[in-house]
């Protein structure tokens, strides 16, 4: 039997892509309208941005980010944005090399400015030395540490009303199933799709990604020419939770189209706005002692973590240039 070419609703050309959930087939520039029409909607939605904020996007040089930041730029004048890319090179040999230079290439195609950190030059760390020197820690725990503080003091420094990242509907389910299958609820409860800002201590956050599936990103990016590195970075695992989650729960998808979608839309309808910024279950959080960004004990996450590796006696002066070169590094 001769396979029937599906048809775009809107214009009746070939369609390269058949949405089953949503029973759409479209063409590439339909669907790339269409995907660019939706994160508006959901940005709406949710209240994630207003008239005039300036937001500071985590690129990684993937898909997905890089996705996220040409989107943002599309919808930047209707929206009213101010967008700031920011990328971190993790120090990670080619896959930090080549994730680099696929950013640098997408800012300079879209002429957004774009803040830098070269943990390597910058700060004198990378993950692979952190990771050494934490041998007990995952790479990947070590590495969301410095994300995380690295994201909210560039927002700091730039005066950023928001963090955008490029989470999407699978990391969504994916957390969000993991997170009630170990019963832990406070954790559950913190996966939103915008964050309240910390008062004066870290910018609200924003996932403007949050209805949108993996594999939707990887057609606008294939369709829209984006510059992306899609190898997976060394540390990354396939025998975790999470990983056997994702497997799962596209395979429901298959045979139930709809069903993510119709689960992360219930999930953040009823879950709210709630602050997601907090390091530790509980804890509200407070000025570290060290840096003065946000922390659940007396010293944050990031400052304990670089003062070890720093070696505890010279760890404190070390740090405090450490921070000095971030800040001049978040302004050039
Ligand atoms: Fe960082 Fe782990 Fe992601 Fe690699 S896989 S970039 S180490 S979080
Ligand atoms: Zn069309
Ligand atoms: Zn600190």
């Amino acid at each position: 039997m001769i396979g029937t070419v599906r048809r775009c609703r809107f214009c009746g050309g070939s369609a390269i892509v058949n949405l089953r959930y949503a029973r759409l087939s479209l063409c590439g520039d339909h669907f790339k309208e269409y995907l660019v029409k939706r994160i508006g909607d959901t940005m709406r939605r949710y209240e994630m941005v207003r008239e005039g904020d300036h937001v500071l996007v985590a690129v990684s040089g993937g898909k997905d980010s890089n996705t996220l930041l040409h989107i943002l730029h599309a919808l930047s004048g209707e929206l009213k944005l101010r967008l700031t890319a920011l990328h971190i090179d993790l120090g990670i040999g080619e896959y930090s090399d080549r994730s680099r230079a696929a950013v640098e290439k997408l800012v300079s195609e879209l002429g957004v400015d774009l803040v830098m950190i070269d943990m390597d030059d910058d700060l004198g760390l990378t993950i692979p030395g952190l990771a050494e020197s934490h041998r007990r820690r995952k790479a990947c725990s070590i590495c969301g540490v410095v994300k995380r503080y690295v994201m909210n003091r560039v927002a700091k420094s730039v005066g950023a009303d928001r963090i955008a990242t490029g989470h999407t509907l699978d990391d969504f389910v994916q957390y969000a199933v993991k997170e009630f299958l170990v019963q832990n609820w406070d954790q559950l409860l913190r996966i939103t799709a915008v964050s309240e800002p910390l008062d004066g201590l870290a910018p609200s956050r924003i996932k403007p990604l949050a209805e949108v599936t993996e594999r939707e990103t990887l057609i606008y990016a294939l369709t829209a020419g984006i510059p992306f590195y899609h190898e997976e970075c060394p540390y990354s695992e396939r025998r975790t939770m999470e990983y056997r989650i994702k497997e799962f729960m596209n395979l429901l998808e298959s045979d139930h189209p709809g069903i993510k979608i119709s689960f992360v839309r219930k999930y953040l309808k009823r879950v709210g706005r709630i602050g997601v910024n907090i390091e530790v279950e509980g804890t509200p959080p407070r000025p570290c002692k060290v840096c003065g960004m946000p922390a659940s004990g007396d010293v944050c996450s990031f400052c304990k973590l670089v003062s070890l590796a720093l070696g505890a006696n010279e760890g404190r002066t070390k740090l405090g240039e450490l921070l000095k070169r971030l800040d001049e590094a978040s302004k050039t």
